[in-house]
């Protein structure tokens, strides 16, 4: 285990709304536009406390995804003012809590506090974790020529390469194949 659960979960949950953008989507679309878009985000990532389920939600959250994308952009060092920023932004103040059947685990805000911030807010929590563990190397482009996604790398030896968001790894394999095969046949 490279990071507690629920560190994981967070970084995989931010890695999936960065991807939803639409200059890390493989066809260049917007994938979070409607509340549709959103449940369907929210059905995969759970997040609790209070939900309005209107425009101004959703303008939110879709606004903190650059800001997000930006951590893929920059090193360990150049990383933490950015977190620093958005826990001083969402007014950070964590505390032991269990609830809902999960077990003790950490809120940074208040759960009445707008869905934006408390996502922007455990995002950078889940990021405090990977600088302070010295993992900055997990956190990761997709390395197919053709894929801009983003995601972290949880597997045991640190080997993964492609992103979550389709099949990049397939598709990559099929091209190299298909490569050498010409290559043989030249
Ligand atoms: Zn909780
Ligand atoms: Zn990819």
């Amino acid at each position: 285990m490279v990071f507690i659960h629920d560190t994981e979960q967070s970084l995989r949950a931010t890695a999936a709304l960065v991807n939803t953008l639409a200059e890390t989507d493989s066809e260049g679309v917007d994938r979070l536009l409607t509340q549709e878009d959103f449940d369907a985000y929210l059905d995969q990532y759970a997040y609790t406390g209070t939900f309005h389920r209107d425009a101004d939600e959703l303008d939110a959250v879709r606004a903190n995804r650059p800001r997000l994308r930006e951590l893929w952009e920059v090193d360990r060092d150049g990383a933490v003012p950015l977190v620093n920023a958005m826990l001083r932004d969402g007014q950070a103040l964590p505390q032991l809590v269990i609830h809902d059947g999960f077990d003790w685990h950490i809120h940074a805000t208040e759960p009445d506090a707008p869905l934006s911030v408390r996502m922007l807010v455990e995002s950078a929590m889940a990021f405090v974790d990977v600088i302070r563990s010295d993992q900055w190397d997990r956190v990761r482009h997709c390395a197919a020529d053709d894929c801009e996604a983003v995601y972290i790398d949880f597997s045991k030896n640190g080997s993964k390469r492609y992103c979550d968001t389709g099949n990049c790894g397939n598709r990559m394999n099929v091209i190299a194949y298909r490569r050498r095969k010409a290559e043989e046949s030249a």
